[in-house]
């Protein structure tokens, strides 16, 4: 089945991305722009690391607390609090004479899809842990979309003030459960009273945060002689050693100056920047949010070891100077409407200036801002390397690629085919031109099938038609909301990720909208298929107000995933379809593909299965609205006497654990019908278990893992399709959907 697509998917982006970045021209960076993301697991302290960056770089006067309720009013409440809703989806920021483009990567597994888009825009990432919990199972799932991306990355091991905190079990963690490799820029102390200083490695020097003015300041002190400052030289020569391992520069200047205490520091920043930019380290720092301890440093390293804009996205060298700006967030603006988040990635954007998305749209920026925390503040170009928010795009969707015409698109499509030629001869999956492209700049993003649904409804028929509007609006933002209508119910159904994602949308219809809808309960989102080829002629006649109408229609189903409907084109059934015309193939097309989208047995959509016309014999005056109804009845037909087999989502799990733990595991996924893919060794004493299951099996799974592994084991969840089940499992299915279980 799918087994290791979402894998096979990551290594093949990857292994682009490292040819292109192999053969790129040296360059300088001169730019003062960092472009990052803030990666977490829920509860690390994400929101509060951010909200104290912004504090200290002057842009907010007072600090806001955090306390969180639950997820879903905080997800709210964090951007209503704050004002806007721009400030949670890009924010910029001054530090140090350098600016900091920071852009939201929200962290829960409903909005996949966001971390996606935003993953494209930035060029590095700070991974929040929390310092008492380690790498928890959404590092594990944030780490692994940083590694597609190819993306430098810092760690901030934050919460370092609470007693239970581990620093060095947050190490092992990052060195076990992510594979990756550590280099400690500091180290925690406290004092008799428990409160947190920081070591650091590089300096020698002892910090300490003064909590009467927020910690704005903080004082740098050399250690004295001591056996303090003996086990931080230590440390201070296995950080070089590291280094020196990984980078020829700084190798040099050991092995001529024979000495690691002759290093100097600026050599070991540099070394730094260059290994973390290749991904050979990762560097670790530490602190506490909360207690204002060690955020400045975290800021400085931004700066310090995370590339600029110019260091990266060498895919992109293909467009020139031309424009090639990617579209990674729409956000609802009461007074300005849609606003859409872009990073530029070639070229400049100006004021005024006609764009084309990827998918063909032309579109005009009718205004700038710049993404500033509490201020829109018009602009009018803005270059490469940096983000802007553009007002006036209409039609454009979160994941669009802009640029300046649809030559542009194909000749850069034409100059990344070549480059990628000269480097390698042979890379099998490279044949398409246009494919490789795609998947490269990322222009047809993967939108997840829709794994849950629920109805929706406002509240009176005379909002109807506003919560078709807002509904309409969010999806642009938010491409992995699907919105349909049934037309036996009546109701307007939404599919999408999971529960928190329909909360999400709920509230915002509520907040942004003034519109308080009602959703029905979750389902699971089954699908139907055919089990065999089925044919049949459907004839109607009836007077409509006084008019005859008189269709008949033979159609068959087969099984096809190619194309959703085809005429027959054997040599009895050909002379009677050379005779329709256009326009009412096209009705009974869209009459006969209609039906398709509600199954009979759960009211899932029907997929793999191909409608074919055979014959068509319409009367005249026959109304178009007659011969629709006449061959979505005949598909219904078809459907209900040949019968349907369903289809349900299936999660690709993976799961790290100690060995010790493996067996148990095993078990309790049996039991859940999972389909073991394979166990392998990682690190000496984990293993990760690749397995699939069905989602239907998965409710309460992340609390029954950590209760069977006594909290060790860790776990990252994705969506990967639809799978046949047996009848006992549909039977039961068909009465949870008819609500009997
Ligand atoms: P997010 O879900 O990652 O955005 O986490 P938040 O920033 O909302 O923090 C989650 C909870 O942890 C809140 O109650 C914070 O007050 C608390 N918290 C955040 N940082 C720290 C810290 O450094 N130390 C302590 N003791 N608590 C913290």
């Amino acid at each position: 089945m799918l087994k290791y697509e979402f894998l096979h998917g990551l290594q093949k982006r990857s292994h682009w991305l490292r040819q292109l970045s192999a053969q790129s021209s040296k360059r300088t960076y001169s730019s003062k722009i960092r472009n990052i993301g803030i990666l977490a697991h829920i509860d690390a302290g994400k929101t509060t690391t951010t909200e104290r960056m912004l504090f200290y770089a002057g842009k907010t006067r007072t600090l806001g607390e955090v306390h969180r309720g639950n997820t879903v009013t905080d997800y709210l409440t964090q951007e209503r609090e704050r004002g806007i809703t721009i400030c949670s989806s890009a924010v910029t920021f001054p530090w140090n004479g350098q600016r900091i483009n920071l852009l939201d990567t929200p962290g829960h597994i409903d909005f996949t899809m966001e971390v996606e888009q935003s993953l494209y825009a930035v060029d590095g990432v700070v991974v929040v842990l929390d310092g008492t919990a380690g790498v928890e199972a959404q590092t594990v799932t944030v780490w692994t979309q940083a590694d597609k991306h190819q993306l430098p990355r810092l760690i901030f091991v934050n919460k370092m003030d609470r007693p239970d905190a581990d620093f060095e079990k947050c190490i092992t963690d990052l060195k076990e459960k992510l594979e990756t490799h550590p280099v400690c820029l500091q180290y925690p102390v406290k004092n008799a009273d428990g409160v947190l200083a920081i070591n650091d490695v590089i300096t020698l020097e002892r910090l300490t945060w003064q909590q009467k003015d927020l910690g704005q300041k903080y004082i740098r002190m050399k250690l004295e002689p001591s056996d303090e400052l003996r086990a931080l030289q230590e440390r201070r020569n296995e950080l070089i050693d590291r280094l020196s391992g990984v980078d020829d520069e700084l190798a040099d200047v050991v092995i001529s100056t024979e000495s690691f205490d002759k290093v100097d520091n600026s050599l070991i920043e540099r070394a730094l920047r260059r290994a973390t930019g290749q991904l050979k380290v990762v560097p670790v720092l530490l602190g506490s949010a909360y207690k204002n301890v060690g955020i400045q440093r975290l800021m400085d390293a931004v700066n310090a070891y995370l590339p600029a804009p110019e260091e990266r996205n060498q895919v992109y060298d293909c467009f020139g100077t031309e424009v090639a700006g990617k579209v990674f967030k729409i956000v609802h603006d009461k007074q300005r409407g849609a606003l859409t988040l872009v990073r530029i990635l070639r070229g400049e954007i100006k004021k005024g200036m006609r764009l084309i998305s990827a998918r063909g749209q032309a579109e005009v920026v009718s205004k700038m801002y710049e993404p500033l925390a509490d201020e829109y503040r018009e602009v009018n170009a803005v270059q490469a390397g940096d983000v802007v928010i553009c007002a006036g795009l209409k039609s454009t969707v979160t994941g669009d690629l802009l640029t300046s015409s649809q030559s542009t698109l194909k000749n850069a499509q034409k100059r990344l085919k070549q480059n990628l030629g000269k480097t390698e001869s042979s890379i099998p999956e490279l044949d398409d031109e246009s494919e490789e492209s795609e998947e490269m700049f990322g222009l047809d993003p993967q939108i997840p099938d829709a794994v849950y649904f629920c109805s929706i409804e406002p509240p009176s028929i005379s909002s109807q038609t506003a919560m078709e509007q807002a509904l309409r609006q969010l999806q642009r933002e938010d491409p992995s909301l699907r919105v349909s209508y049934d037309s036996v119910t009546g109701q307007t159904v939404l599919g999408g990720m999971g529960e928190l994602h329909m909360d999400i949308i709920k509230s915002r219809i509520l907040s942004e909208y003034k519109i308080d809808v009602d959703l029905g309960p979750l389902q699971i989102a089954y699908k139907e298929t055919i089990e065999s080829p089925a044919l049949t002629t459907l004839s109607v006649e009836k007077e409509i107000a006084g008019a005859k109408q008189n269709v008949s229609i033979t159609l068959e189903l087969v099984k096809d995933k190619s194309e959703l409907f085809s005429l027959d084109k054997s040599p009895e059934n050909m002379p009677n379809l050379n005779t329709l015309r256009p326009r009412i193939l096209q009705v009974v097309k869209k009459g006969a593909i209609g039906a398709l989208e509600r199954g009979p047995r759960v009211g899932g959509q029907v997929v793999d299965t191909q409608i074919r016309l055979h014959n068509a014999t319409i009367g005249r005056g026959t109304a178009d609205s007659f011969v629709m109804a006449t061959a979505a009845q005949c598909v219904q037909k078809l459907l209900s006497t040949s019968g349907t087999r369903l289809l349900e989502p299936i999660m690709a799990l993976q799961i790290v654990a100690p060995s010790e733990r493996i067996s148990g595991i095993m078990a309790d996924l049996s039991r859940r019908r999972a389909q073991i893919n394979d166990v392998l060794p990682k690190g000496e004493r984990n293993k990760i278990i690749l397995v699939n299951a069905p989602l239907a099996e998965l409710s309460g799974y992340s609390s029954a893992l950590r209760t069977i592994s006594s909290g060790t084991a860790s776990m990252t969840m994705q969506p990967c399709g639809f799978s046949a089940m047996n009848s006992a499992d549909e039977s039961q299915a068909e009465r949870r959907a008819q609500g009997l279980e």
